[in-house]
């Protein structure tokens, strides 16, 4: 018993490499398609067809290229891990330019999360849905560090996959998972137009919103507060950091969805932990 269970958490670690290998194309790629999508809708308005000369982008196709000589990635050079610290040593094989360290850091991360949610909820429909839910939100935060931006093309799937765990129950009851996915949209969504009439900014994005209408979904609207602290808290130093560190001005645009992201997974391993303690401290 303890063999096999040892068996799956390696197995599903190196299923992990594998999905944090797909991840990186996602991360890369999303944000060009939904520019190119943007551009040829534009283009479309404006009666121009001329703009559309690329070539069209998808998840599968074209091929990987280096972004320095557009040399295509070769199955031997797009092994996790494998290939970039032994084959390729972080360089491109055509043109020796360094390759970004977070390809293989995306690899590793995926494979010890994937592993660790399934060592902490054992051989269980709660883990497989616990890795959709990793899964995308490591995309998402990576997706919004680099652009600011939380595709619908992930969030919104998120959100139905969320209330179609919960049908069963999975994570939490069906009604709280349909409450906690419009509370979760209606607190970010009140936060940001309170802030809007007090300052004139926009404090964050809509993407937010979605973002943790999804987390409701997935783990019930008794989940929110935790999520919100968590994610403010995290932010606030983190964010404090950066101001401090980089001499910032204070208007520079912090993305709040790797927060949000952070304080979600947290919620998913521990939050039944989390609540009752301080629903402890309450009663
Ligand atoms: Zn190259």
């Amino acid at each position: 018993m303890v063999n096999e269970f040892s068996f799956l958490v390696t197995a599903t670690a190196l299923v992990g490499l594998c999905i944090g290998s797909f991840l990186n194309v996602v991360i890369h790629r999303l944000p060009r398609i939904m520019e190119q999508e943007w551009r040829e809708q534009c283009a479309d308005i404006c009666g121009n067809s001329a703009s559309t000369a690329d070539e069209p982008l998808g998840l599968a196709r074209p091929r990987s290229r280096c972004p320095h000589c557009a040399h295509g990635i070769t199955a031997l050079e797009n092994i996790p891990l494998i290939s970039y610290f032994l084959i390729l040593k972080g360089k491109c094989s055509a043109c020796g330019k360094p390759i970004s360290l977070r390809y293989p850091l995306v690899e590793l991360f995926t494979a010890l999360a994937s592993a660790f949610v399934v060592w902490h909820f054992g051989p269980t429909v709660q883990a497989t849905g616990a890795l959709l839910l990793i899964w995308a939100l490591i995309a998402l935060t990576a997706i919004d560090i680099d652009t600011q931006l939380l595709p619908d093309a992930i969030t919104l799937p998120l959100l139905w996959l969320g209330l179609v765990f919960n049908l069963q129950g999975t994570f939490t009851d069906l009604s709280s998972a349909v409450i906690g996915s419009m509370g979760g949209y209606l607190v970010l969504w009140s936060v940001f137009w309170l802030f809007k009439l007090a300052t004139g900014k926009d404090g964050m994005g809509y993407g937010d919103f979605k973002l943790l209408a999804a987390l409701g979904a997935w783990l019930g609207w008794q989940m929110l507060p935790a999520i919100i602290l968590l994610s403010s808290v995290v932010g606030a130093i983190i964010g404090i950091a950066l101001i401090v560190a980089a001499r910032q001005g204070r208007n520079v645009p912090i993305p709040f969805g790797p927060y949000l992201a952070a304080a979600g997974a947290i919620a998913l391993l521990w939050g039944k932990t989390l609540t009752n303690g301080y629903l402890g401290l309450v009663y």
